[in-house]
């Protein structure tokens, strides 16, 4: 069983510095998360969704947290010294699965070497038989593994290997991005059944993917993202079953579905480029409700488990 997680991001921005421009890739993010559940971070590449991830972890290679809260358990993460956050925070409370981390695994050493450096850098060495004979069995891999160097696994074992990488310190959150992309069908189903065992025996996630069907396979709520911004918030079943935001039906509209026949659209035109965003509605351009006033920066409006950032909800007040 794992530690249960509450996690709250309120109007978190990230930005990177390019030249002389400014990019914020997260502008403006809130969303909270109770009890052991998992949320889906879903959008187009370069939406920011990874900056999310990484802002989280505090682990934004040329980036920086410009303003915001991030608190884990009620507890705000700002406020620590990065000394201690990496002691007692990266890893031990929040991990992080790297979008192809799998590729990143060093050749050079075994599995079982890479496991041990990293409580070497936790000062876990103790006890670290325990700790790696159990975050391997809860990936449901062999401990004969850990003898094993990097090119004599499947890409569905080195998944596997930094996933239990993430779990060795029992944090109480894993932020896993892009968790399947690089695997075939058949393995990306092995791994999202072993996310689906770790969510049942109590883990939290932030499942981070441009993938749909994925982010249902175990998020309880469900960002969508565009262009810096989460534009709908809510439950998995509210935003599915019913999405209020344009951007949303358009990606629900773009997404195959399994057990009925759908006429599929594909969405025109591109995102916004960071560096320098429309004045009001970012998805203005794409959007086929448009309006003169979506120029203005979009009201936030309640919806029944969530929010929707989007001048037609206005409307209706
Ligand atoms: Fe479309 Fe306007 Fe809503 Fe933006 S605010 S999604 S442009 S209707």
């Amino acid at each position: 069983m794992y530690l249960v997680a509450t996690l709250s991001v309120k109007d978190l921005r990230v930005q990177y510095r390019l030249k002389d421009k400014v990019v914020r890739a997260v502008d403006g993010i809130s969303f909270s998360l109770e009890n052991n559940e998992s949320v889906g971070i879903v959008g187009e590449s370069g939406c920011g969704k990874s900056t999310l991830g990484l802002a989280i972890i505090r682990s934004i290679p040329g980036g920086k947290i410009e303003s915001g809260e991030i608190l884990l358990d009620r507890e705000p993460l700002q406020t620590i010294p990065e000394d201690e956050f990496s002691k007692e925070v990266r890893w031990k409370k929040i991990s992080m699965v790297f979008q192809g981390a799998m590729n990143s695994l060093d050749p050079v050493f075994s599995i079982k070497q890479q496991f041990e450096e990293i409580l070497k850098e936790h000062k876990r060495v103790g006890d670290s038989v325990e700790l790696i004979r159990r975050s391997i069995e809860s990936v449901g891999l062999p401990l004969s593994v850990l003898d094993k160097f990097p090119h004599e696994l499947s890409g569905g074992m080195k998944q596997r290997v930094v996933i239990a990488m993430a779990l060795l310190l029992n944090p109480r959150l894993v932020i896993a991005d892009e968790p399947t992309t690089a695997l075939d069908v058949l393995v990306q189903a092995q791994i999202i059944s072993l996310l689906k065992k770790l969510k049942k025996e109590g883990m939290s996630f932030m499942l981070i993917s441009h993938d749909l069907g994925i982010i249902s396979e175990i998020s309880d709520k469900v960002g969508i993202m565009y262009a810096g911004k989460i534009v709908e918030f809510g439950t998995l079943q509210e935003v599915y079953s019913s999405p209020q935001h344009p951007y949303t039906r358009a990606l629900l509209k773009s997404t195959p579905k399994v057990r009925e026949e759908s006429n599929l659209i594909s969405l025109k035109g591109n995102p916004p480029n960071l560096a320098s965003p429309p004045l009001g509605c970012r998805f203005y351009d794409r959007c086929p409700q448009a309006m003169e006033k979506c120029t203005e920066d979009p009201p936030i409006s309640k919806t029944k488990t969530g929010y929707v950032s989007c001048w037609l909800y206005e409307q209706e007040k």
